[in-house]
């Protein structure tokens, strides 16, 4: 890659970013970060019924959140603006009326109940459906007519009747038959362009030299380059199509297999690194076994040579394994400001957060897990299940703790250690029996950060209360 890289991601703003529009912007972000080429955020926004500026925003917010920012797009412009699409309809009006001078484009009166009615009785007669040039072979008379009327046109694309060879950095080349390709639809009747000519427009207008999306976009690439060709563009971009995200069950990943949004998974407590580094994975390696790599190994390394074209699973576990990795090694610091937030609900003292922050890390796998551990040093709480059974039964024990740690005279984690400790050992009980029913009444749960540092920072007097309330 000599010439300077220019690459793009170009969601339709329909709703959140989904984990693969993620991934996709961050294959295109990647390799633009390796090569210290440019890359750019378009908004494909002409789809009227389903876009919105929410969605923008949200889609903008994901990015920003995951790290990925752009070098040209919405907000911070550049020289081959606008970058939503809504915003530059002269352009794709331009190049309507170019193909259609030439020849290379048609004006279609034919309404959708026409159309429907044709393609059934094309199928009825066990036949594929393509367009069938009705308004390409009408006389000027009948065209006159039609203009006269004013029905509003479609435009659509004249196949010139070609095969089509699409040399796929991924998936290696694909010859589109011309008889496959039919006269598709390049402008609406609504004067707004179709996705597949507003993308090709845009791809040629803004210079670029890699298109790097889902695989669903392989099949609109042949009309895509045919319309290059006809536009006269100087070169076609190269174009890498990434491989299917699936389910376990090998079904293109969607809402029933759980959460695909990004925002769910910020809201969820996963660290941003953590899924950058997940998504990397999903299709891309560097070699068979180093999985954890940072955003700037994943710059230095990223090569899309080595992804594959086999569907990539998404696996909630692994990503899970992966969030506890970087919960683990990130600053305490910022963990506790991030536990804090989620806090926010419970009058939580931050210095306690602070200091207990590293008891958790060490054992979450999400942010959410954590601070749910730490929720019994601010409030009371329902016991849990297993925490009500720990409690059973456990009156006259629970009695003697409260007596044993009421009697100390200092409340640090090495006395509250060694009088449990010796309490235990007293009654013959194995660490498990003797303590994670005094982990019950003061944690209201069966799992909670380390028992004596959870006493210590309770202070002595709820502790006690608590202590005394369960084995009552
Ligand atoms: N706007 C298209 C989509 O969201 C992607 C366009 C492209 O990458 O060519 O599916």
């Amino acid at each position: 890659m000599a010439e300077t890289v220019r690459v793009r991601f170009a969601p339709a703003p329909t709703g959140y970013l989904h984990v693969g529009g993620a991934r996709t912007a961050l294959y295109n972000w990647l390799v633009a970060r390796h090569h210290g080429g440019t890359f750019v955020l378009r908004v494909e926004d002409t789809d009227q019924s389903r876009s919105t500026d929410e969605s923008v925003a949200a889609l903008q917010d994901s990015l920003r959140w995951l790290g990925i920012d752009w070098d040209e797009g919405p907000e911070v412009g550049g020289p081959f603006g606008p970058y939503r699409q809504t915003e530059r309809l002269d352009i794709y009006r331009d190049a309507t009326d170019r193909l259609l001078a030439e020849g290379k484009a048609y004006r279609c009166w034919c309404t959708p109940e026409e159309l429907e009615e044709r393609r059934k009785a094309v199928l009825a007669r066990g036949k594929p459906w393509r367009y069938d040039r009705r308004c390409l072979e009408r006389s000027e008379e009948e065209v006159r007519a039609l203009e006269d009327e004013g029905r509003p046109a479609a435009v659509r694309f004249r196949q010139p009747g070609h095969d089509v060879v699409v040399d796929d950095t991924i998936r290696g080349k694909a010859t589109f038959h011309a008889a496959d390709l039919d006269d598709f639809v390049i402008m609406r009747s609504t004067g707004f362009p179709t996705y597949l000519l507003a993308a090709a427009v845009d791809d040629w207008k803004m210079e670029m030299t890699h298109v790097i999306r889902g695989e669903d976009l392989h099949s609109s690439t042949p009309r895509q380059v045919l319309l290059l060709e006809a536009l006269g563009a100087e070169r076609v971009p190269a174009y890498a199509h990434l491989p299917l995200i699936v389910g376990k069950d090998r079904q293109p990943l969607s809402k029933r297999h759980g959460s695909v949004a990004v925002e769910w998974f910020r809201d969820e407590g996963y660290l941003p690194e953590a899924l950058v580094n997940y998504l990397a994975l999903l299709g891309w390696s560097y070699d068979d076994h180093t999985e954890l790599f940072s955003r700037d190994d994943l710059v230095r390394h990223f090569d899309m040579k080595r992804v594959a074209r086999n569907p990539a699973m998404f696996d909630q576990e692994k990503l899970d394994w992966m969030n506890g990795h970087y919960i683990r090694e990130a600053d305490p610091d910022r963990i506790a400001g991030l536990l804090l937030e989620r806090l926010a609900g419970v009058d939580a003292d931050p210095e306690v957060v602070r200091q207990a922050t590293p008891l958790v890390q060490e054992r979450s796998r999400t942010l959410n897990e954590a601070a749910d551990m730490l929720r019994f040093l601010f409030e009371d709480l329902e016991p849990n299940e297993k925490a009500r059974k720990l409690l059973d039964g456990q009156g006259e024990y629970l009695a003697a703790v409260a007596e044993r740690l009421a009697g100390l005279e200092d409340w640090s984690v090495d006395a509250i250690h060694q009088a449990l400790e010796a309490l235990a050992e007293e009654r013959g009980l194995s660490k498990t029996k003797a303590f994670q029913p005094i982990r019950a009444a003061v944690t209201f749960s069966n799992i909670s950060p380390p028992l004596f540092e959870s006493l210590a920072l309770l202070g002595r007097e709820r502790s006690l209360a608590r202590i005394r309330s369960a084995g009552s």
